[in-house]
C-alpha cells in the first residue's frame, strides 16, 4: 500500500476529522506540479476546537504533570518509530517539497536525533535555590509555558516541525502545530507517529489551512500562551504585534541575507566547495543560505573559475534520482519571485555569470526549477544584495579589506547565518566577533546539530532552536518564597 493517502484530515484531540466547513485544498509535487493529495481546510471553529483540545490536556496535566524521566521515554518512542519509518517518511517528503533524497534523508535523521536530543535534555529541567535572607527559604521551579501555536514553514518541513514539537512536548507543553500548505503531508505523519509513541489525546494537534486566515487567529487567539514561528520577517513582524494584544510569548525565527567572508589565506578548494554547498543546499531555500559571498581581491579569479565550474557540475532533475544535488522549486510562484530578482540584479547593473533562468530539457516540462545561479559585479546596496531571494542565487562582492568587509557583513536588516574562510586562526575569531549574527560557521559549510543553538540576530527574530536554551523558551520560571522562622511576621507591628 503506498503511504500516500489521498486525503489527510485535521488532527484534532486524537483524531482525524473534516474541517467544520468541509472545505480542503490541493497539495502538489513541486517536482511535476502533479496534485498529491487534499487536505483538510481548517477555518476559525477548528482553531477553537484544536486550541480547547490542547487547553484541556494542559491543564488534566496527563502530558504537563508526567515526571521527566516518562516524557522523555515517549520522545525516545517518537524518533525509534520515526527511524523504522524512515524510507516513508523520506518518500513523502521528497513528494510534498520537491527536495532531493539525500537532503530529506538528511533533515530526517536530524529531525530523529531531535526528539533523543530533547528526550534527554527533558531531564535537565530544574529550577534553583536562591540566597535569600535568614528565615526564608527560596526556590525555583521550571513549569511548562502552556499551550503552544506553532506556525512553519514549507522548506524543511518533518525537520522544522521537530525543532518546535520535541522541546515544546519535553517541557509538558501542548501543541496546535500548523505547517505550511504547500508541505502539510509529513506533518500529519508525525501527529501519528506521536501518538502510536503515547503521546495523550489533545497534547499535539495538527491543523491546515490558510496561513493568512487561520495564522493571524492563532496569533491573537486568548487560548494559546506562546507562538512559536518560522518564516519571513515580514510575517513575524505581523505576529509580533498581533500577539501583544494577549502578551503571549514569541519566539521568532525569521529571515535572512547570509554574508560568507574568504579571505586569501583561505584553503581555496575548501571555501569552493563549502560556498557552493552554503547556497545550493536544498535549492537555495534556506533561511541560512549563504546568499551574499565577499570573495577577497587577491583570489577573486582565481576563486570565481573554480566556483562557477563547479557550479556547472551541479546536477539539478529529479529528486529521487540518485547523484541530484538541486531539486525543484516550491511553487510557479516562487519561481517567478526567484526569476525576478535575477533580472533586478541585471537592472541594478549585476552580470549574470551562471544560470539566471529555468533549466531546459525535457525533465523540466513540468514542474518548478530554476538553475544555479552565480551573479558577480554587485555591490552591498543593491536590492539583491539586501533582500532576501530564498532560492538558488547568489551574489558575489569583491573585498580588499577585512574592516571593510566586516562593515559590508553587518549591513544588512538580517543576523541569521554567516560563514568566515581562512586559515588564519586569529582572524577567524576575530571576525567572528565582530559579525552580528547568531551563527558563525568558520571553514564550515554546515552549522545546525542538535544542541547547537540555531537563531538570528536584528530582523531575522529572537530565540534560540535546537538547543538547551529552546527548553527554557518553553517554560515559566516560578519563584516560591517560604518563611520557615519559628515566629509569625508580624510586619505592620501591630
Ligand atoms: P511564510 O512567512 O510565508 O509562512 C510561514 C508560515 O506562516 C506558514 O505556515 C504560513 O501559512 C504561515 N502564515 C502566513 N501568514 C501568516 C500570518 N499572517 N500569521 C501567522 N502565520 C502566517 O514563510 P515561508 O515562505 O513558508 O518560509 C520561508 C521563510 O522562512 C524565509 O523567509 C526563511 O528565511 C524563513 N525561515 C527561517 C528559518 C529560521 O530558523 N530562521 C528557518 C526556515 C525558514
Amino acid at each position: 500500500m503506498d503511504v500516500l493517502k489521498d486525503y489527510y484530515q485535521l488532527f484534532i484531540n486524537g483524531k482525524y476529522e473534516d474541517s467544520s466547513s468541509g472545505e480542503f485544498f490541493e497539495t502538489h509535487n513541486p517536482a511535476t506540479g502533479e496534485v498529491l493529495a487534499r487536505v483538510a481546510k481548517a477555518a476559525k471553529a477548528d482553531v477553537d476546537k484544536a486550541v480547547a483540545a490542547a487547553r484541556e490536556a494542559f491543564e488534566n496535566g496527563k502530558w504537563s504533570k508526567f515526571t521527566a524521566a516518562r516524557r522523555a521515554r515517549v520522545l525516545n518512542k517518537i524518533a525509534d518509530i520515526m527511524r523504522s519509518k524512515l524510507p516513508d517518511l523520506i518518500r513523502l517528503e521528497v513528494l510534498n517539497s520537491g527536495k532531493t533524497v539525500d537532503a530529506a534523508k538528511g533533515q530526517i535523521n536530524q529531525a530523529i536525533e531531535d526528539f533523543e536530543f530533547y528526550a534527554a535534555a527533558a531531564l535537565t529541567l530544574r529550577g534553583d535555590t536562591n540566597p535569600v535572607p535568614n528565615g526564608f527559604f527560596n526556590y525555583t521551579v521550571k513549569e511548562p509555558v502552556g499551550v503552544c501555536g506553532q506556525i512553519i514553514p514549507w522548506n524543511y518541513p518533518l525537520m522544522m516541525a521537530a525543532w518546535k514539537v520535541a522541546p515544546a512536548l519535553a517541557a509538558g507543553c501542548t501543541i496546535v502545530l500548523k505547517p505550511a500548505s504547500f508541505t502539510p503531508i509529513t506533518a500529519y505523519v508525525l501527529a501519528d507517529i506521536c501518538h502510536e509513541a503515547g503521546v495523550p489525546e489533545g497534547v499535539v494537534n495538527v491543523i491546515t489551512g490558510s496561513g493568512s486566515e487561520i495564522g493571524p487567529y492563532m496569533t491573537e487567539h486568548p487560548g494559546i500562551d506562546k507562538i512559536a514561528f518560522t518564516g519571513e520577517t515580514e510575517t513575524g513582524k505581523d505576529i509580533m504585534s498581533r500577539a501583544s494584544a494577549t502578551l503571549k510569548r514569541v519566539t521568532l525565527e525569521l529571515g535572512g541575507k547570509s554574508p560568507s567572508i574568504v579571505f586569501d589565506d583561505c584553503d581555496l578548494e575548501g571555501a569552493v566547495d563549502g560556498s557552493l554547498y552554503g547556497i545550493f543546499y536544498n535549492t537555495g531555500q534556506s533561511c541560512e543560505a549563504r546568499s551574499r559571498l565577499f570573495v577577497h581581491e587577491k583570489i577573486y579569479d582565481q576563486f570565481m573559475e573554480k566556483f562557477v565550474e563547479k557550479a556547472k557540475r551541479l546536477r539539478v532533475g529529479d529528486p529521487f534520482a540518485e547523484g541530484t544535488h538541486m531539486g525543484a522549486v516550491i511553487s510557479a510562484a516562487h519561481e517567478q519571485v526567484i526569476d525576478s530578482y535575477v533580472k533586478l540584479a541585471v537592472e541594478e547593473g549585476a552580470e549574470v555569470l551562471f544560470g539566471g533562468k529555468r533549466p531546459e530539457g525535457p525533465e523540466f516540462e513540468k514542474g518548478h526549477w530554476y538553475m544555479p545561479t552565480i551573479i558577480g559585479n554587485v555591490t552591498n546596496d543593491m536590492r539583491v544584495a539586501q533582500e532576501e531571494i530564498f532560492g538558488p542565487v547568489v551574489v558575489v562582492i569583491k573585498f580588499s579589506d577585512e574592516k571593510d568587509v566586516i562593515r559590508q557583513a553587518n549591513d544588512s536588516i538580517f543576523g541569521l547565518g554567516s560563514a568566515v574562510w581562512t586559515r588564519d586562526h586569529g582572524k577567524a575569531h576575530r571576525v567572528a566577533a565582530a559579525i552580528r549574527a547568531g551563527i558563525v560557521m568558520v571553514n564550515s559549510p554546515i552549522s545546525a546539530f542538535p544542541g547547537t543553538p540555531f537563531g538570528g540576530y536584528k530582523q531575522s527574530g529572537f530565540g534560540r532552536e535546537l538547543s538547551l536554551e529552546t527548553l527554557n523558551l518553553y517554560t515559566e520560571t516560578k519563584s516560591v518564597v517560604s518563611y520557615t522562622g519559628s515566629r509569625p511576621l508580624n510586619l505592620f507591628g501591630l
